[in-house]
């Protein structure tokens, strides 16, 4: 049976779609974000992107890698809003291809206001973000009903490498009963020793779900206070997502996934 779907928007020309690939498994992307694969003429994608995605796409369109590459530097984020009026300019279709959701810790929204100045139609194809999608696939529930009634996505890691010095670890640690940390690897010593000192239980969980949903996936699941230490000896790879509080305790019971 051939699954068709009511009112798939078209893809027009002259328009620029972005779209999230959710965090690695094809299986994740979105009808729409499928959509957009199979119809793009230019598709500017991150490292970030899965490689099996993006060989779902069609073979005549041209690729343009907006990320880390050979040691080059990626390019700064104006020259990829500059490269998305420019091709949307010359009437085409540009898929522009983002890991997780393009919303978040994604520039989405810088990208999406670059074009907004420009005048070029967009539409915005939100995806599985890591935090979702990698705790769904290491069977780590986000929240759970007698655990937390909150949950925070926060980013380990600012412009320069650095902890961002815009987040308030005090505050989150009391409010935030379950964190879902973001680009942490680097600043996970860091991280743990402010949550510490912000009267969290050294022993407390800690989950590091490290390529998240694909065949390489690895879920370490340590405490705060030996995460650091942990992460390093065994020389996780990135990305990883960090999960501190009770839900990771799940992990032992609802661990379905076998890569
Ligand atoms: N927009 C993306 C996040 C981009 S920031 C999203 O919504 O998922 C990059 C960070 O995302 C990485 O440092 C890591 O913390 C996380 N991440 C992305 N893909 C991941 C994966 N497959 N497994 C684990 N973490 C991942």
């Amino acid at each position: 049976m051939t699954i068709r779907f009511p009112d798939i928007p078209a893809f027009e020309p002259g328009t620029v779609w972005l779209v999230g690939a959710g965090p690695g498994d094809p299986g994740l992307l979105t009808v729409l974000a499928l959509h957009a694969l199979s119809e793009a003429d230019v598709i500017v994608y991150d490292a970030l992107v899965d490689e099996r995605i993006l060989a779902l796409t069609n073979p005549a369109a041209t690729r343009i890698h907006a990320g880390k590459r050979g040691g080059r530097p990626s390019p700064s984020q104006a020259d990829i809003s500059r490269t998305l009026i420019k091709e949307a300019r010359k009437s085409v279709r540009v898929l522009r291809l983002k890991g997780g959701d393009p919303f978040i810790f994604g520039r989405g929204g810088e990208e999406a206001r670059a074009l907004a100045e420009a005048g070029i139609p967009f539409r915005l194809v939100p995806g599985i973000t890591a935090g979702i999608g990698g705790l769904a696939y290491a069977g780590i529930p986000a929240t759970h009903r007698d655990i937390n009634s909150a949950v925070a996505f926060v980013t380990g890691h600012a412009v320069g490498g650095n902890l961002p010095d815009d987040v308030d670890w005090e505050a989150l640690g009391r409010g935030a009963p379950v964190l879902v940390i973001y680009m942490a690897l680097n600043n996970i010593e860091a991280i743990a020793h402010k949550l510490i000192e912000a009267g969290r239980n050294p022993t407390e969980p800690v989950a590091i779900i490290s390529r998240a949903t694909t065949p390489t996936q690895s879920v370490l699941q340590t405490t705060l206070a030996a995460a650091a230490h942990e992460a390093r000896v065994q020389s996780l790879k990135p990305p990883a997502i960090v999960v501190v509080g009770r839900t990771v305790e799940l992990h032992s019971i609802l661990n379905w996934f076998t890569p």
